[in-house]
């Protein structure tokens, strides 16, 4: 085959792993698990899975790279598609959850964890693959943590490795930190490589605006805004990079800065370089992969580029030319709250490990310069030193159905790398006998080995198989496609605009029947997918058109898994006579009992689950201003500001919930505990 001289292959040869490549594919060879470190943007993620390519390890099978954030997945699998000059899809392929772009000739996929987790339910073995890298394992999320303990049970006794496979697996564990003493130890003391880095000096400056006493607070939007225009319009040639928290502040974000940005006259010069623009880019998760691309690209000549990211750009992508970081010091990260006993995304300080990781960002080809928005009173205060993994902070229930459909009954003796609290554990064993996924002495039921081909929380799961023995899946299946994807609801900043949107809103609501936000969702559904011109539909009624597009998309995946069930497992039938509007909330009840609240006074509710918090409903609700009329509701989320709010709600009737509920109280979990122990 011929072959074109690509600039991109001199330019990897500049990368600091290039020279280690023989060394590496060796290392690969010779043991079954091997640790691979580097500074970001040393080559790690796009370059070894070529290495292994070339030196003949896809003969056998496929390269597997995980990663825990799905953007990371696709577009590093674009960008490594690009440089071995084939389409994307074909060799080099991705697959994240509700999107599979790969083929019969994939040979190098990129995954999300989450992908990997599903594979080893139906292949414990991995026969397909011949290498599996776990990519950005100091990121330390949840998925990838199991991963690491699976792998090591199932790959680390050469006996059963080989077990049901021709070859044996080769593992392979890449971290951005250097600290690895603890991962090769739990690995069983395998080698580690480290690719060595050249670094450059960044010099940090600690700012007056967020102190102590502003860890609630959101001024950090304005202030990193301040900061970024400051350097711009002070700092000598060179990218910059400023760490926010999600998308909604990144939007608010980059407006504030073009308003700013427009208002000065350009061609001005900074200390004898002229600047004539500043290019301002957002990057965060949902944002669409072809926007996303240009982050890579140059700016050009004379223009500064601003890159307005997620922690995302801390470790999982690699921008160039960036000389100069702007830090929040916040993350959106998921945890558990015990308050309202759920998982909520919360804006939280960051520690100081990953305030060094996003400082280095600004110096990986010349020396850079961080400017901390926060104090040093802040720092020593409010930020921890390291970040606690996600395996102590979150809910475990998912994973746990995994690990006890893959035949592993005690979860308290799994090897973890760092141990949950035994409480969280118990915690999720209550959760899944709630839902009938395991019984009263830890096994799996019926139900929970088809709960766990669902990629939905276990709770809509639920639901949607009941719908699905009554025969009406239709009715539930594109509301927990629409509850899968992002926001579909287009709220505008503009007053006006706003109200226009929230009478299209109430609108569709009233359409619907009025009263019941799950309904709503499947109303919008329907009543786009049956329009002529659905995306002009959406325009009209503010909705977002490729929200909605992925919607479908999720929907007919849904279907098949149902289907596929339905072919292969003596699937449950029931009947049920009422109306439509009583069987649909019944549904939702099966799976979202766990979720009851019980108005007691005003506007305000209390929920059932134990925990009896005091929430009210979300002004986004068609049930908002409303409560007098309401008594018992059930709703799908809640949001934490000053207040406990909840989202996507539906009044219920207590005779659906009733016999449901005690089973929230009398579960006993130390017998659950005495099967974890057993
Ligand atoms: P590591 O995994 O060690 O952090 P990577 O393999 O991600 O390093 O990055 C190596 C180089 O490839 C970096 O210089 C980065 O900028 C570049 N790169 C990665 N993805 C892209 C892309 N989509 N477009 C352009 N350059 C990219
Ligand atoms: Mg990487």
């Amino acid at each position: 085959k011929s072959r074109r001289w690509d600039p991109k292959d001199s330019e990897s040869k500049l990368l600091p792993i290039y020279q280690h490549k023989t060394k590496l594919i060796q290392a690969v060879s010779d043991s079954a698990f091997l640790i691979v470190t580097g500074e970001t943007g040393s080559g790690k993620t796009t370059q070894l899975p070529q290495y292994l390519h070339q030196a003949g390890f896809c003969k056998d099978g496929k390269i597997g790279v995980t990663q825990p954030r799905r953007v990371a997945a696709i577009t590093v699998a674009q960008r490594v598609a690009h440089e071995m000059q084939c389409t994307l899809g074909r060799d080099v392929g991705y697959q994240v959850r509700f999107d599979d772009c790969t083929s019969e000739d994939t040979v190098v996929k990129y995954m999300t964890d989450g992908c990997l987790l599903r594979e080893i339910l139906a292949d414990p073995g991995l026969s397909q693959y011949s290498v599996i890298i776990l990519d950005e394992v100091h990121e330390r999320s949840l998925n990838t943590d199991i991963l690491l303990g699976l792998l090591k049970k199932i790959f680390s006794n050469p006996a059963k490795a080989t077990k049901g496979r021709a070859f044996p697996l080769r593992v392979v564990v890449m971290s951005a930190t250097l600290e690895t003493n603890k991962l090769s130890s739990f690995l069983g003391n395998c080698p580690v490589f480290v690719i060595p880095g050249r670094t450059f000096s960044v010099t940090c400056t600690f700012g007056t605006a967020i102190g102590p006493k502003d860890t609630e607070s959101t001024a950090y939007v304005k202030e990193v805004v301040k900061m970024a225009f400051d350097v711009h319009t002070s700092e000598r040639a060179g990218d910059i990079l400023v760490f926010l928290t999600g998308q909604s502040e990144i939007e608010h974000a980059c407006d504030l800065l073009f308003e700013k940005a427009e208002s000065i006259d350009y061609r001005y010069d900074v200390q004898d370089q002229t600047v004539e623009g500043l290019l301002i880019l957002p990057l965060y998760g949902s944002m669409p992969t072809d926007q996303q691309r240009q982050i890579f690209q140059p700016p050009p000549p004379r223009i500064r580029k601003c890159v307005v990211a997620t922690n995302i750009a801390a470790t999982s992508l690699t921008i160039n030319g960036i000389k100069y970081i702007v830090d929040s010091g916040f993350v959106k990260q998921l945890n558990h709250n015990s308050r309202v006993g759920m998982d909520i995304l919360e804006v939280v300080p960051i520690s100081k490990s990953e305030a060094q990781q996003r400082a280095g960002r600004a110096g990986r080809t010349s020396a850079g310069k961080c400017f901390r928005i926060y104090t040093k009173e802040f720092w020593e205060k409010c930020m921890p030193e390291y970040t606690v993994p996600e395996i102590q902070r979150t809910s475990l229930s998912a994973v746990i159905l995994t690990l006890k459909c893959l035949g592993i009954h005690d979860v308290i003796r799994f090897p973890y790398l760092d141990s949950p609290e035994e409480r969280f554990i118990l915690e999720a064993l209550k959760q899944l006998y709630q839902f009938d996924a395991i019984d009263r002495r830890g096994r799996v039921t019926q139900l929970g080995e088809m709960m766990v081909e669902f990629p939905l929380h276990p709770g809509l799961t639920r639901a949607v198989l009941k719908t699905a023995s009554l025969g009406c899946q239709d009715l539930l299946l594109p509301v927990a496609a629409m509850l899968s994807v992002e926001n579909i609801f287009i709220r505008p900043g503009h007053p006006d605009k706003q109200k226009e949107a929230d009478k299209k809103h109430r609108a569709l609501a009233a359409k619907s029947g009025g009263m019941n936000d799950f309904a709503t969702l499947l109303c919008v559904f329907q009543s786009c997918k049956s329009s002529d011109k659905p995306s002009v539909w959406c325009k009209e009624n503010w909705i977002h058109w490729r929200a909605l597009k992925s919607a479908f998309s999720v929907e007919r995946q849904l279907c098949e898994i149902l289907h596929r069930l339905q072919q292969k497992k003596d699937f449950p039938i029931e009947t049920f006579d009422g109306n439509k509007s009583e069987l649909f909330r019944r549904c939702l009840c099966s799976g979202y009992f766990t979720n009851v609240a019980r108005r007691s006074v005003g506007k305000v509710f209390c929920t059932m689950d134990g925990h009896g918090s005091m929430v009210h409903i979300h002004p986004s609700s068609s049930l908002f201003d409303q409560e007098a009329e309401l008594n018992w509701v059930i709703f799908h989320d809640v949001l934490v500001t000053s207040r406990v709010y909840i989202r996507t709600v539906c009044p219920i009737r207590y005779e659906w919930v009733k016999d449901l509920l005690p089973k929230l109280h009398e579960v006993d979990v130390f017998e659950l505990s005495s099967v974890a122990r057993e």
